[in-house]
């Protein structure tokens, strides 16, 4: 066993902690790096507070990881040591059903196994978190990472990236869309930046009137303050997408008046309540709400490929672990500059 250390929530109602726990050993298909980097994602923290559902604890988050490959399994083709690699939200998936076959491994209809907060295929050992100085995952779930960019910034792309690159590429997003971005924190700054970069013309839609100059630095072209009526009344009837990240309980009703005809609003954010939904909101206007989680392996590599050629990284702030407290503390209220990053020398 590979004895590791980490950052583990003990229990749901425990703060973050050093703890120290064993990964398996590498296996002939794994490919163990040891992390340098780790993105903080808000379902981090949905998931340590059981917001969602009953966690598994301990509890090691963080599934924005990125590093250098120190062994690799004998049948390992894709890395050697000394390579960087990452690895997102995905761990494992059963590889043979239709959607896996598709690369839709987040949809595995056997369940994909999640980063953390999951079981392993064994259905009973718990898989632990980036938030710790080292990881073993199997081949095909680790991703190439490029040297030509900040690496503590490209953490954030295996998941906030991939979340929001997905649904815009999946409902074709582009030239002649309009395309508001709801809420802008960790995902919602990197969809202003595929939004734009895939030619859309992108509002963000944000509670907070101090971000509207980091919006238009992003690339976003109109800035809506969803608490002031006027702005609100203005935007109404002219989104051809909505995509919502927002983590925590808003008004359906009124981001939906905000959309044209056939207009779509894709949920990404997740907050711990469902959402109420008047039929009248979708029937005038032929409107829907539709649902996109992460993104496929595949895909999540052409994102991250995407990313180097079009010189895409996060906007990050990095962190001490020891301070991840005062980072979730400052995600809450909405304060994050656009995401957090944990410098893993610091562990
Ligand atoms: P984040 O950095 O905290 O950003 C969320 C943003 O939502 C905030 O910065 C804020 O932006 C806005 N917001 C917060 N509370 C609000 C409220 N009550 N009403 C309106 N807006 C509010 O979080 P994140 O890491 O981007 O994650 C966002 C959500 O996506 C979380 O629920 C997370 O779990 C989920 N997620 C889903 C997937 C998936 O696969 N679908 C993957 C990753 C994360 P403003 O200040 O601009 O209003
Ligand atoms: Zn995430």
């Amino acid at each position: 066993m590979i004895e590791t250390k980490g950052y583990a929530a003990q229990s749901a109602d425990t703060d973050l902690a050093p703890w120290a726990f064993e990964r398996r050993e590498v296996g002939p298909h794994d490919v163990q790096f040891d992390i340098l980097f780790c993105g903080v994602c808000h379902s981090d923290l949905h998931q340590i507070k059981n917001d969602w559902f009953p966690g598994i604890f301990p509890m090691v988050p963080g599934h924005e990881i990125v590093g250098r490959v120190v062994k690799v399994g004998d049948h390992v083709k894709k890395f050697k040591v000394g390579d960087l690699a990452g690895t997102g939200c995905l761990v494992d998936s059963c590889q043979v059903c239709e959607n896996c076959k598709k690369d839709l491994e987040q949809y595995c209809l056997e369940g994909s196994t999640g980063t953390y907060n999951s079981l392993e295929r064994d259905g009973k050992t718990p898989t632990y978190g980036g938030y710790s100085n080292t990881i073993v995952v199997r081949e095909e779930f680790v991703l190439h990472v490029s040297d030509k960019l900040n690496l503590a910034a490209v953490a954030p792309l295996l998941c906030a990236g991939i979340t929001t690159y997905s649904p815009l590429r999946h409902w074709k997003v582009g030239k002649g869309h309009k395309l508001a971005v709801l809420g802008l924190g960790g995902l919602g700054h990197m969809a202003v930046k595929f939004g734009v970069a895939f030619g859309a013309e992108v509002t963000v839609l944000s509670t907070s009137p101090k971000k509207e100059e980091d919006a238009r630095k992003l690339g976003a072209h109109n800035f809506v303050v969803t608490t002031d009526e006027a702005q609100v009344k203005a935007a109404m009837g002219t989104f051809d997408f909505i995509l919502d990240t927002v983590s925590a309980e808003h008004d359906f009703k009124m981001y939906l008046s905000l959309l044209r005809t056939d207009g779509t609003m894709i949920c990404v954010g997740v907050p711990s309540k469902p959402a109420e939904i008047p039929a009248f909101s979708l029937l005038g206007g032929r409107k829907s709400v539709a649902g996109s989680g992460i993104g496929g392996i595949a895909e999540t590599q052409e994102m991250l490929d995407f990313c180097a050629a079009h010189n895409i990284v996060s906007e990050i702030e990095m962190i001490d672990m020891k301070d991840i407290h005062t980072a979730y503390e400052r995600m809450e209220k909405g304060d994050v500059r656009y995401r957090f990053v944990i410098d893993m020398a610091t562990l």
